[in-house]
C-alpha cells in the first residue's frame, strides 16, 4: 500500500476550497502514514491567465499553519511541508529566492504557463498544430530544467494533452521522443525524479500522468525516483486510482516509490 499522497491542495490555493481538517480526516481514514501539502505558488502568474485566479502563496502563514497541525497530530499521522512550484525560466532567480529564504520537505516544479499562456484556455492552440502547440509545452520543461534545479520532482509532464483539441486521443510518443530524451536525461543527471499523478484519471485522459511510453522510457534511461500524488483539490480524491498507480509502476519495472523528507528521497518498496 501506497503510504502517503505527495500532490495535495488546500484552500491555500487559489482553486481549492479544501480545508486542511478535511483533507487530514480523509488520510487517516484512508489508513496514510503521512500527510503532505502542496499548494501552488506561481510567481508571475498573469491575473488574467486563469480567470483572475492569482496563485500566489502566502508561504509564511501556511508553514505556521502545519507546522501547528503537525504538534496537533502527532501520533496520528506525519505532516510534511510542501509546495508545488510553477517553473518558468525567466523567473529562476525568483524561484532561487523563494526556495532559499523557506524550507520544505518536498518541492514539486510544474509547467502550468508556456510563453505567460495556461494551456487550458483555447488561446494557447491559436494559430498551431496541437502537434506543435504540445510540442512547445514539452520543449519549455527543457527551458525551465536547465535554468532552475532546487526542486525535487517535475509534477504532471504531460499535463499538456489534457486541454488540447482532441486531448490525448492522437498521442504519439514518437512526435515528442526526442524532446523526452532531453528531458529525461537532463531530471536523471541532476538527480531529479518524476511524479505519477494520478489527476489523469479523474480528469478524463483515463490514465495517470505521464503516459507510460514516458514512464518507460524513464525507466530504461535509469530513472528512479518516481512519486505518486492524486493532485486532490478536495478531500474525496485523497489517494485516488493509488492501486492501480502502483501496478502500473510494477508492470514498468519500477521496484520503488519515493517520498521526501528534509528534501531528501526515501525509498519504499512497491507491492
Ligand atoms: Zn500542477
Ligand atoms: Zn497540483
Amino acid at each position: 500500500m501506497i503510504i502517503a499522497d505527495c500532490h495535495l491542495h488546500s484552500e491555500f490555493s487559489s482553486d481549492s476550497h479544501a480545508r486542511i481538517a478535511d483533507l487530514l480526516h480523509q488520510a487517516v481514514q484512508k489508513g496514510m502514514h503521512c500527510f503532505y501539502l502542496t499548494d501552488h505558488h506561481d510567481i508571475d502568474f498573469p491575473p488574467e491567465a486563469a480567470g483572475g485566479l492569482d496563485f500566489q502563496l502566502d508561504t509564511s502563514r501556511y508553514l505556521d499553519c502545519l507546522s501547528d497541525l503537525k504538534e496537533q497530530y502527532r501520533g496520528q499521522i506525519e505532516i510534511r511541508t510542501g509546495v508545488e512550484l510553477g517553473l518558468m525560466s525567466h523567473i529562476s532567480d525568483r524561484l532561487k529566492a523563494y526556495t532559499t529564504r523557506y524550507s520544505f520537505d518536498f518541492i514539486i516544479g510544474s509547467s502550468h504557463l508556456v510563453d505567460g499562456m495556461d494551456p487550458y484556455y483555447p488561446e494557447y492552440y491559436k494559430g498551431r498544430s496541437q502537434t506543435e502547440a504540445y510540442r512547445a509545452y514539452f520543449a519549455s520543461i527543457y527551458e525551465n530544467i536547465q535554468a532552475f534545479q532546487d526542486y525535487d520532482v517535475y509534477g504532471h509532464l504531460d499535463y499538456v494533452v489534457r486541454y488540447g483539441p482532441t486531448k490525448n486521443s492522437n498521442w504519439n510518443f514518437a512526435d515528442y521522443a526526442d524532446l523526452f530524451e532531453q528531458i529525461l536525461k537532463t531530471l536523471i543527471a541532476q538527480g531529479k525524479g518524476i511524479e505519477l499523478n494520478t489527476a489523469g484519471l479523474y480528469k478524463g485522459l483515463g490514465y495517470p500522468h505521464p503516459h507510460r511510453d514516458i514512464l518507460n522510457r524513464y525507466k530504461e534511461l535509469g530513472g528512479e525516483i518516481i512519486t505518486i500524488g492524486s493532485d486532490a483539490h478536495s478531500p474525496e480524491y485523497l489517494g485516488y486510482g493509488f492501486g492501480l498507480a502502483e501496478e502500473l509502476l510494477l508492470d514498468c519495472g519500477f521496484r520503488y516509490y519515493t517520498l521526501f523528507h528534509d528534501r531528501k528521497p526515501e525509498f519504499l518498496p512497491l507491492g
